[in-house]
Formats: structure tokens, sequence, C-alpha cells
């Protein structure tokens, strides 16, 4: 047998993806699915973005770029964080991946090493998880409680840091569990992380845009304490329906005390990929330019759509959802269904035809728990309402 190092046997996977993949055989042999299981918008990239890289290629705009991506597409991203966030950062310091993922493989592939801790959501992103472990640092898991709303705990995750934490991993609006943190909290967590210089954070605000109810997102980037030390990763999936083009920017700092971050990952890029495709960074450019008008339609379908699925999952016996207040998942509380949240999902998909994805696949903290996606139609989330229904009352707990 070839010898491959250790760290391969620890990746772990998206189950997401998994899922998708059965969901698409039980489609093929004819089953009527419902697919609420994947995370990713429903909607397609507006028609001007698509355009914009068509131009570009027919311009020649085919070959590599700067590792760290064009010049114009820094700037646009400069444009979208000022509007976002009110903060100026500089294209210096804007990175130019393909997709939102590669900056947490760099992030914690920079600070991941046996011996130190790096704190991650639970229930989170499964991938940081699963990095984490590849670098052979120690995941500590940081809880993320219904009964706080899904929200981060300023005084859980700082009890949880030693000299050993290298980094924190934040998300908000968070997958699964559709939390956002107050900036009230985080401006706590920002306080408390003043005693610990050591610690770097890196910041997931790829749902930045996708916030309820009046709700303003609260960017780690507001806050120039701690600058020096934070990496903040974000991109064109989710806000523009674009997860197929690999898309993705970070901001990171570049100063000799933050250890040059930037220019390591940008090191890390020629070392891998080389760049982004160029007509995609076109595309990015007209996805931040253009009109957000479809932005906007997506949001309002999504804030609909989110009180149908509340609404439904509470009326199922056993269920329980409290109203997530970002991105567009769900996160209701099964156990007092008597099912595990995992083989409820593994029945729901094979027996009523609905595609979901139980908590654990999110972290331990996950078990009781599913994820639903509503980026789906109002139809098809109804009929996965019923479906689920019928079924609950039909079968007995496994
Ligand atoms: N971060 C979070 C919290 C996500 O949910 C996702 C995708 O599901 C990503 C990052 C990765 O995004 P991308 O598809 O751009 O790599």
């Amino acid at each position: 047998m070839l010898q491959t190092i250790p760290a391969f046997d620890r990746l772990g996977e998206e189950n997401a993806f998994a899922v998708l993949a059965r969901a698409t055989t039980l489609a093929q042999q004819g089953k009527d699915i419902v697919n609420l299981g994947i995370g990713q918008p429903d909607f397609k990239t507006p028609a001007h973005i698509v355009e914009a890289a068509i131009k570009a290629l027919r311009e020649g705009h085919h070959g590599y770029t700067p590792a760290n991506g064009l010049l114009a597409t820094r700037e646009a991203v400069v444009r979208r964080t000022l509007t976002m966030t009110g903060v100026e950062v500089s294209p210096e310091n804007v990175m130019i991946l393909p997709g939102g993922k590669p900056t947490m493989f760099a992030a914690i592939l920079m600070f991941g090493e046996p011996g130190v801790d790096i704190l991650y959501p639970d229930p989170g992103f499964p991938i940081y998880r699963s990095m984490i472990e590849f670098t052979g640092a120690r995941p500590v898991p940081v809880p993320i409680r219904e009964a706080n709303g899904f929200a981060f705990s300023a005084e859980e995750t700082l009890a949880l840091i030693t000299p050993q934490t290298r980094l924190l991993i934040l998300n908000s609006p968070a997958n699964p569990t559709g939390g956002v943190t107050p900036r009230a909290e985080v401006e706590k967590l920002v306080k408390g992380l003043e005693a610990h210089p050591q610690v770097a954070i890196l910041s997931d605000e790829i749902y930045d845009v996708m916030t309820y109810d009046g709700e303003v997102h609260c960017s780690l980037l507001q806050f120039p304490e701690i600058r020096e030390r934070l990496v903040v990763l974000n991109g064109w999936s989710k806000t523009w329906a674009m997860t197929g083009w690999r898309m993705g920017w970070s901001i990171w700092p570049n100063s000799a005390e933050s250890g040059r971050l930037y220019d390591k990952v940008r090191k890390l890029a020629v070392n891998c990929w080389s760049c982004v495709n160029a007509p995609s960074q076109f595309a990015g450019i007209a996805a931040i330019d253009g009109s957000q008008e479809e932005v906007d339609r997506m949001m309002k379908a999504f804030d609909r759509r989110r009180r149908i699925v509340v609404e439904g999952l509470n009326s199922l016996p056993g269920v329980s959802c409290i109203t997530p207040k970002g991105a567009f998942y769900a996160f209701p509380n099964v156990s007092e269904t008597g099912w595990k949240a995992k083989k409820l999902a593994a029945a729901l998909l094979d027996d009523a035809g609905v595609a979901l994805i139980g908590g654990p696949d999110f972290g331990v903290l996950g078990e009781g728990y599913m994820r639903l996606s509503y980026a789906n139609s109002e139809e098809n989330i109804l009929r996965a309402i019923e479906r689920i229904e019928a079924f609950l009352k039909e079968r007995s707990p496994q």
C-alpha cells in the first residue's frame, strides 16, 4: 500500500454534498425528491454578471492574472467593503481566491499544528473542524446554543482561550443555524480578546448581506483594534448566486506585526491554483458594481420562505424552530420527535423524498437538530413540510 501522510486520513467531508448525490440518484431512479439539503441559492446568476464574463472571454481575457487577483477586482471588493461596513481597506490587503473555502483552508493551514488550539463554532460549517484536524491542531468547539438564538456567547468563547490558542473562527450570519451574533456581543468579544494578543481571528462573513428583520450585519472589520490579526472571509457564491463560479475574496493584514499574512496567502496561491480564472474575475466586478435589484429580490423571497418554513416546522409534532435571523437556513429542534437526527434525515430522504441534513453533520452539539435550506420554492417548501408531517405521524421513532 502506498504511504501518504496521516493528515489526509483526518480530512473530513461536507455531508451536504453526499446528501445531494444521494438525492440526485434517487431522482434519477424516478423518485420525487424535494431538496432542502444543499446550501446554494436556487436563483440564477443575474444576467449582467454572466454577460460580463462572456464579454471578458470575447475580449481575450483568458490568460493568467496576478495570483492575488486583478487590481480592478480587488478595487471592486474595496468599494463593496466600504458600502457594507463603512471601512476603507486597501486593495493591497484584498485577495481573490477560487471560492470562500480556500480562505479557510489557507488561514487554518497557516495557524494549525500539533500542540496548538483552534476554536471553531459547533454546530458550524464542517470544513472548519476537518481542516483543523488536518493540521494536527486541537479542535476546540465553541458551543452555539439555541437558548442564545444560535449566536456566539462572548463569555463562553473567551473562557475557552488558553495560551495554546492561536486562532478563533467566527461565523455570523451562520451556517447551519441561521444565527446572527448581535453587535453588543461582538463588542464584548473583541474587548475580551485584548487580553489574548496571540489569538488570530478568522471571521467568515460570507452571508453578510443575508440578514432579516432590520438586523444589520456586524463585521469584525469595524474593530480597528484587532485589524492586524484579523482575516475576513467573503465571496460571491451566496450573495450573487455564483456557487459554481468559484469566486471568493478575503481581507488579510500584511504588517510585520501580523506576520505578513497577505504575502503568505499570495504565495500559497502561486504554489497551488496560480490565480482565479480571468472571466470570473470580470464577472465579480459586474456583480459588485452592477444593479443589486436581483439580490434584493432574492432576499425578499428568502424572507418570505423563512416565515413559511418556521411556521410549517412549528406546526409539526415534536418539532420546534426559532426564527433564524440570517443566511437561508432553519435549524429546527427535533429532539421531541424521539428520533436521532441523522436517522430521521436518512429516513426522510429515502421514505418521504425530502432531502435535509442531520444536525450532527455540523458538530456534536448538532444532535437533536436538522438543517433545512430554504433555497427552494415556496411550493416545494410546503410540500416538504406536508411530507415530514405525514412521516412523523405514521412512523415510530428510531
Ligand atoms: N463559509 C460558510 C459559512 C459556508 O456556508 C460556505 C458554503 O456553504 C462557505 C464558506 C464556502 O463558500 P464557497 O462555496 O464560496 O467556497
